[in-house]
């Protein structure tokens, strides 16, 4: 090979590697539309955090903290990112990665469906309507099924495998917030109810008990804006954590990941947030929303006050800005 070509074939990898981010925004765009959306909702004093888990009523409810990480593993962040909140739903999303990882997509779409309830996450008129199906693993229902659907031979190695996937999803060692772990423990009937009628209709196989703890126990995984960000950099970037450069889940696997953040990951409002923003997102009720901007980047912000609907307000407000201002919808196309 002369020299030529080799010169060639080094031009040929950097333009296609410029072409292939070419739409990130660049860092003083970023860091202009953070600072924008955090001295704009700080002071802002809508909603009130979740209490239906005593534990969550008593955090901090000014916490407010943002981070943006690029496909290119760049990492952006502003406010509170060390505080950890509980992970709550937002861990839905990454169960149900694991699930596909291990046994394909469509297991997920013939389990438990792959459509909006149009109920709130842990509504039992939803099991009830369907038998279980015409779910998603977004809801309560769906997401304690995604739980059983772990592979595993007894608790420790399927929670071991579930927050080591969560693990890398955030590049670094995640733990569990032991009082909101216990706190949800001692108040989750709802949930075990919703397992037990998921264990009737056959959708989970076995051990609906404990189904409902693991999935307790993975909604309490401790997590900060920053974690979150670069979690959902994984999923903006084909599976491969930008930041690590391990390839987490299947570069197939993610356009299904994202279709159900799309139509479910912020409850009943979802339809409203996919309007404004165009993104995939999950939010949890312990105030953190993550949001897709596939190509580009993931962004996360972590505040505790909730809208009816249980999505942080904080978070929606600084998302749809930083998002919009920075091109982040995918469906927003400039004509050629
Ligand atoms: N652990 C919570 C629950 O099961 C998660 C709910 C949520 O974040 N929407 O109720």
């Amino acid at each position: 090979m002369n020299v030529r070509t080799i010169g060639a074939m080094v031009g040929f990898a950097l333009m296609t590697a410029a072409a292939s981010f070419a739409q990130i925004p660049d860092e003083a765009a970023i860091n202009k539309a953070l600072a924008a959306a955090h001295a704009k909702y700080k002071g802002l004093q809508e909603g009130k955090n979740a209490d239906y888990i005593p534990a969550l009523a008593k955090v901090d409810s000014n916490v407010f903290g943002l981070a943006l990480v690029t496909v290119d593993g760049k990492v952006h962040t502003l406010g509170d990112i060390k505080t950890e909140v509980s992970i709550q739903s937002i861990s839905k999303v990454f169960t149900m990665a694991k699930v596909m990882e291990e046994s394909g997509t469509d297991a997920i779409r013939d389990n438990m469906g792959v459509d909006a309830t149009g109920q709130v996450f842990n509504s039992i008129v939803a099991v009830e309507q369907y038998k279980g199906a015409e779910m998603n693993p977004l809801v309560n229902p769906g997401a304690i099924a995604s739980t059983s659907m772990v592979k595993g031979a007894n608790y420790d190695e399927i929670w071991n495998k579930i927050i080591g996937y969560y693990n890398d999803f955030a590049g670094r060692d995640l733990t569990v917030l032991q009082d909101v772990y216990e706190s949800e423990a001692a108040t989750n009937q709802r949930n075990q109810a919703i397992a037990h009628l998921m264990y009737a209709y056959g959708h989970i196989k076995e051990e609906p008990v404990r189904a409902t703890d693991i999935y307790t126990k993975q909604c309490s995984v401790g997590v900060n804006a920053k974690d979150l960000a670069v979690m959902a950099a994984t999923l903006a970037n084909g599976g491969k954590n930008p930041v690590t450069g391990k390839q987490v889940l299947k570069s197939e696997y993610v356009p299904e990941v994202l279709a159900v953040m799309a139509t479910a990951g912020l409850y009943d409002d979802s339809g409203k947030w996919l309007y404004r923003t165009g993104l995939p997102a999950k939010s949890g009720v312990g105030g953190g929303i993550i949001a897709v901007s596939p190509g580009k980047f993931g962004i996360a912000v972590v505040s505790p006050p909730l809208d009816a609907a249980g999505n942080s307000v904080r978070a929606q407000n600084a998302i749809a800005d930083v998002s919009n201002a920075l091109g982040g919808n995918p469906y927003a196309v400039t004509p050629k």
